[in-house]
């Protein structure tokens, strides 16, 4: 399936390789240099079927990621306050 249009704004999408992430089971795994198609207008990412299991592959592999990296983790709410 092709993307061509955002379903939340109607923008027009273009294919860009992107670091996404998504959780899997409690965690949250990033991936690097994922092609996915990218909303010109609100930046919201689609992923074709087979790049979406080849994400989940890799999350069922995560024993084996080299790379750990750690940053802060802030709240949204630490503003209101
Ligand atoms: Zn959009």
């Amino acid at each position: 399936m092709k993307h061509e249009q955002c379903e939340f704004c109607e923008g027009e999408l273009e294919q860009r390789r992107v670091l996404a992430w998504f959780r899997f089971q409690g965690e949250t795994i990033y991936i690097e240099n994922v092609p996915a198609w990218v909303c010109k207008q609100c930046a919201e990412q689609y992923y074709d079927a087979p790049v979406y299991k080849q994400m989940e592959k890799i999350a069922q592999q995560r024993e084996q990621i080299q790379n750990v990296i750690s940053f802060p983790l802030a709240q949204f709410e630490m503003a209101l306050s």
